[in-house]
């Protein structure tokens, strides 16, 4: 579920020439050996240009390549060193297949409701909720939220009509794609059934979405998980159905702030469980009972949680439920999580153990002076 960057640091591959790509498809992915041959020289790869690497690595890994390997030209080594690159490069080749598939889509698909593709506020959500964003202030966008147990909210937001056209628009995508032969890309590693609305076309609505919409109510609800500071997204539908996927296993989500929306269809059961937030060194940790809650999901209305907020969804016992989901991410809460230690300011286990440090520490103080 990680995306396509490593310590935030986006890799950029770059455009192989045809005779690269051919040559490198020829050449068989080397096995390298854990202890470098101490008697080869390697070749230097510093007059060469267009490396995406310093020239200086290939030349190290070259030691690493099997003996029968070593005699080939240089074209030919860098050529394998690339391909083992690129295996461990979480931005190489799937990168460049998803860039393949969206411009499939962008100059093949033809929308089903144009519509959806320009952010239209009136068009898209209730009036209660135009009203509180209208407003601004905290105690208006409290007023149409409950709070069903910490960090869980949920409000009334899309109009019936835009979550009709939302639900054709899935299925004339999945119909296309099929009848295209084009394998859908799946919005991340738990869900088989589902489709990215930023990769039909629909990332500049949903960021315009992000941005004017629930950056404001992220601000008030989420300070200490980046709220205020939301600056991409990851926007997808998820399907539920008896033959499709039936429920989803306990996860946390790659954002920082997660807005989940029933579209519809019917369907029974399929709640959603919530087990309560924690840091990465705390996430297989126990739950307390004040932190368990389930949700059962209401055509129309959105749940607003941490994307650290551990959560699944229960098996459906009948119908479809199909969910807009967008992951809202901070770069500048991830760039500084880097460098922090102490999560107590939205870890429930970080929050528990730094209060039972407070108590130990000031009985401690009470009995040196006594
Ligand atoms: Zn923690």
């Amino acid at each position: 579920m990680k995306p396509g960057s490593k310590n935030g640091q986006q890799v950029t591959a770059r455009r192989p020439s045809r005779e690269e790509e051919l040559a490198r498809e020829a050449v068989p992915v080397p096995r390298l050996q854990k202890t470098p041959h101490a008697g080869h020289k390697p070749e230097s790869y510093e007059d060469m240009e267009d490396l995406e690497y310093p020239a200086l690595l290939y030349s190290v890994m070259e030691q690493h390549l099997p003996s029968n390997c070593l005699g080939a030209s240089r074209e030919k080594k860098l050529a394998m060193l690339e391909r083992v690159l690129a295996k461990y490069r979480p931005n190489g080749e799937r990168a460049k297949k998803h860039q393949e598939y969206r411009e499939r889509i962008r100059t093949n698909y033809q929308p089903l409701h144009e519509d959806l593709y320009s952010f239209a506020p009136e068009r898209f959500f209730v009036g209660s909720f135009l009203d509180a964003i209208k407003d601004g202030s905290e105690a208006a966008l409290r007023h149409i939220l409950i709070a069903h147990s910490p960090g869980v909210f949920t409000f009334n937001m899309l109009k019936p009509a835009f979550c009709s056209m939302m639900l054709e628009e899935v299925e004339h995508f999945e119909k296309w794609a099929q009848d295209a032969k084009v394998k859908v890309m799946r919005p991340n590693t738990m869900n088989n059934y589902g489709a990215v609305l930023d990769d039909i076309g629909m990332e500049d609505m949903l960021n315009e979405l992000m941005t004017r919409y629930l950056n404001p109510m992220a601000a008030v609800l989420f300070p200490n998980v980046g709220g205020s500071s939301l600056d991409s997204h990851h926007g997808f539908v998820v399907e539920y159905a008896m033959d499709r996927d039936l429920d989803l296993g306990f996860h946390v989500d790659d954002s920082e702030v997660t807005l989940n929306v029933c579209l519809g269809k019917q369907f029974d059961s399929g709640e959603l469980f919530f087990r309560g937030v924690r840091c990465d060194k705390h996430v297989n940790g126990e739950s307390r009972p004040e932190e368990v809650l389930e949700y059962s999901h209401v055509p129309g209305h959105a749940i607003l949680h941490a994307g650290r907020h551990r959560h699944g969804a229960k098996a459906i016992t009948s119908g479809q439920r199909t969910n807009m989901i967008l992951w809202c991410r901070s770069s500048e809460f991830r760039e500084l999580k880097k460098y922090q230690r102490d999560f107590s300011s939205w870890c429930g286990e970080c929050l528990l153990r730094k209060k039972e440090r407070n108590r130990c520490l000031s009985s401690a103080k009470r009995q040196l002076a006594s």
